[in-house]
């Protein structure tokens, strides 16, 4: 079960095209001066070196972040994901990519709140070491922003059943990421089920999912199945970098997100963002992307007591 390590994948297209969702979403949460909530399930490490270690083992991000790296003509919600990683790199050369808890700490305020659950027990020592060392550079710029604490805390403990404890959240907005590995196959049951349990505390959450495209038969029923949670509104977007192989050998090729109560904006801004990402990620010619979105069904009202 903890063979996934997501330093080997840091900064590669499909961590590219989540982050980048993330942060439209995230974007939009912090038009509104109310905080929010942020939960990420499957926290991951927090950040990671792209020179050395995993990343640099497999060189994924070559063909993700660092393509976007030195483009001077990037639309400009594109541009804002590639300054917030920027600001990871103040050297100027890309040699820190942040996973998801680094990316939320970045784009959300210092009322917001971040719950992130990491299961690996090297995983979440990193990613405590991580946040702490952000901490001290917090302070040492003068910033009051706690890292950890009352603003971010960690839990060691299973990220799709700790959810359900969060939520509703206090102030009643939140945006949940859930990211597993999908190694194993109960990841997609577990996504749906934890899902529906959680729209069904709170209807008004933003929740966003990352899934491998695969030939896997769970894989390709899995919009389909999300599709039929009981939310107001759902958008679907997947992201080939290059041609699949009947055979499924030669790599990873595609991946999707999958929002529930997307921001109304963001379909808008995939319409215009996509087909520059999917043309600046083309490894074979092969590169494409989809986009739809829909209607869940709402939840049944209660019936009238008595
Ligand atoms: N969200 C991260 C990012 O975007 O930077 C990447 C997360 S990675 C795809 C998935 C992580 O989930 C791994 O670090 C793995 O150890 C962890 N994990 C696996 N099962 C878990 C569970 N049930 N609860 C919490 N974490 C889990």
């Amino acid at each position: 079960m903890f063979s996934y390590r997501h330093g080997f994948h840091a900064g590669n297209h499909a961590d590219v095209l989540k982050h980048f969702v993330m942060a439209q979403i995230m974007a939009y949460l912090n038009q509104k001066e109310t905080p929010y909530t942020y939960v990420d399930t499957h926290a991951g490490a927090g950040v990671y070196q792209l020179n050395t270690g995993y990343a640099a083992k497999t060189a994924e991000y070559e063909t993700g972040i660092a393509r976007l790296w030195n483009k001077d003509d990037l639309p400009a919600p594109l541009a804002d994901y590639v300054d917030m990683i920027r600001s990871f790199n103040p050297e100027g050369k890309l040699l820190h990519y942040p996973g998801s808890p680094f990316c939320a700490e970045k784009l959300s305020r210092d009322e917001d709140r971040l719950r992130l659950f990491e299961m690996h027990p090297n995983e979440v020592k990193v990613l405590v070491q991580n946040c702490g060392a952000l901490e001290e550079q917090n302070r040492a710029a003068g910033l009051r922003r706690g890292v950890r604490g009352k603003r971010v805390i960690i839990g060691d403990t299973d990220g799709f059943d700790s959810l359900k404890s969060l939520l509703p959240p206090p102030s009643r907005r939140a945006f949940v990421l859930i990211d597993p590995p999908y190694e194993v196959k109960d990841d997609y049951r577990k996504v749906k089920v934890t899902l529906d349990e959680a729209i069904k505390r709170f209807p008004g959450g933003v929740y966003a999912v990352w899934y491998p495209v695969l030939q896997r038969l769970e894989s390709r029923q899995f919009p389909d199945k999300l599709k039929r949670i009981a939310c107001k509104d759902w958008l679907h977007v997947t992201l080939t970098v290059k041609t699949p192989t009947p055979d499924g050998v030669g790599g990873f090729h595609s991946s999707g997100m999958f929002i529930l109560n997307p921001p109304w904006t963001l379909e808008n801004t995939l319409r215009e963002v996509m087909p520059y990402l999917t043309a600046a990620l083309d490894q074979d010619g092969g590169a494409r992307f989809t986009l739809e979105s829909g209607s869940g069904t709402p939840p049944k009202p209660a019936a009238p007591a008595g």
